[in-house]
């Protein structure tokens, strides 16, 4: 099958800079989630603005769907639209004086009548979970919002690839995962998602292939458990394996544990270690509830109750529109990513939590925990929380 996008033994030598890229070829499959990986100066950024044309290669050729990439504006213009590329730094990417403004700019640019260059900004601003701050200044925004709005602002063209430099670079951990988490999400949508990171544990879980560069060169490319298994490698690209799968190759050299498919979770990881101890997935007597509460349907008071009942010991909220309500309701969060996992870790132990989520991400937790409990074959499932019907927000008026 022809790779969405490719480059072809492509060179490139900043003017009065050190040679950059020394003869590189990648396959991009369409619909994967791909890592460029390296550590600083490898040749990462040069690369990836290559792939929308935004650099042309001294030498070499790249090509989308199987289409030389031609430099004329118009060509350039039309490529642009579909390999969406978001900077490392979202003041370079964000111009106009409001989000709104800035998320339009795009599909303005695109010469799109004024009803669906609404419908774009606001489905974008969903997207990211950014609606609500049409009218605020970007330069008054968190780092990571201010990432939604550049992000925003690439979604509105609706681009079949999404490029993003050193996505979470600056970004504090919460962040950083809440951003992969919407990048997860969008590849789950159907596009083609790149990154370029030094982060190997960030490359580890999340990318189904990994590029390995080093001056310019690709070292190794392939499943990140390969690519990251070989020490060498790493090394010679000045970087150290995931803790994870680190640990779980030490694990295997000794023989305490049978290699298989590495784990990329703590979740999987100690599942995998517990059977390979009591030889079985031990029967457990009394796994925690855990609850799910759509925020779209649900008062703060049904989850006040649940807490002062005792019922809850873990909260967690999934998506930035379930975030916004458990500040709204000045209900406080234990974890604000990775959250299914999180929770099921905590049923396992017998403890109860809670996840508040929003719109199509409450279907994802049933399906996510019906497949973990198909999976261990234990009887978990995620108890909807529900609102008396007098308590319902909106139909108070009703009933009256
Ligand atoms: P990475 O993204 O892996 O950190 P880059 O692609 O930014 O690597 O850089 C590759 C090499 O090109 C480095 O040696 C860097 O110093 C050089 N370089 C990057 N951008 C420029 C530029 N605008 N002008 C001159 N040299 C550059």
């Amino acid at each position: 099958m022809t790779p969405l996008l490719e480059t072809d033994n492509i060179t490139y030598t900043y003017p009065n800079g050190p040679a950059a890229l020394t003869g590189v070829s990648v396959q991009i499959a369409g619909g994967s989630k791909t890592a460029i990986v390296g550590p600083n100066g490898a040749g990462k950024s040069t690369l990836l603005l290559m792939l929308n044309g935004m650099l042309r290669p001294t030498s070499g050729e790249v090509r989308f769907s199987g289409q030389p990439l031609a430099y004329d504006t118009r060509s350039l213009r039309d490529l642009r639209r579909r390999v969406g590329f978001v900077f490392q730094n979202p003041d370079v990417q964000i111009i106009a004086p409001t989000v709104e403004a800035d998320v339009a700019f795009g599909p303005l640019n695109l010469g799109l009548p004024p009803d669906a260059i609404r419908r774009a900004v606001q489905d974008a601003l969903g997207y990211v979970g950014l609606r609500g701050y049409e009218k605020r200044p970007p330069h008054h925004l968190s780092g990571g919002e201010k990432k939604r709005v550049a992000i925003a602002g690439i979604l509105a063209m609706e681009p079949a690839v999404l490029v993003f430099d050193e996505p979470t670079n600056t970004l504090d951990p919460a962040s950083s995962e809440e951003i992969m988490e919407l990048l997860d999400e969008l590849a789950s949508g159907g596009r083609t998602v790149l990154i370029s990171t030094h982060d190997v544990e960030l490359a580890y879980r999340w990318a189904d292939s990994v590029i390995l560069m080093e001056r310019g060169n690709v070292l190794a490319r392939g499943p990140p458990e390969e690519v990251f298994s070989d020490h060498g490698l790493l090394a010679a690209a000045r970087l150290k394996p995931p803790a994870l799968l680190d640990l779980y190759n030490e694990l295997g050299l000794r023989d305490v544990i049978d290699r298989g498919v590495p784990p990329k979770s703590v979740l999987e990881f100690t599942d995998r270690i517990e059977r390979e101890l009591r030889g079985h997935t031990p029967v457990r007597d009394e796994v925690g509830t855990i609850y799910l509460c759509n925020a779209d349907q649900t008062s703060g008071d049904a989850i006040r109750r649940l807490i002062e009942q005792g019922a809850v010991e873990h909260l967690g909220a999934m998506g930035t529109r379930a975030k916004e309500f458990a500040n709204r309701e000045r209900i406080l969060l234990d974890y604000t990513y990775g959250v299914i996992d999180k929770c099921i870790l905590k049923a396992l132990i017998g403890e109860s939590s809670l996840i508040i989520t929003t719109g199509g991400m409450v279907d994802h937790v049933h399906r996510r925990i019906g497949e973990y409990s198909a999976e261990s074959g234990l009887a978990l499932a995620a108890t909807p929380v529900e609102e008396p019907t007098s308590h319902r927000p909106g139909l108070e008026g009703a009933l009256e």
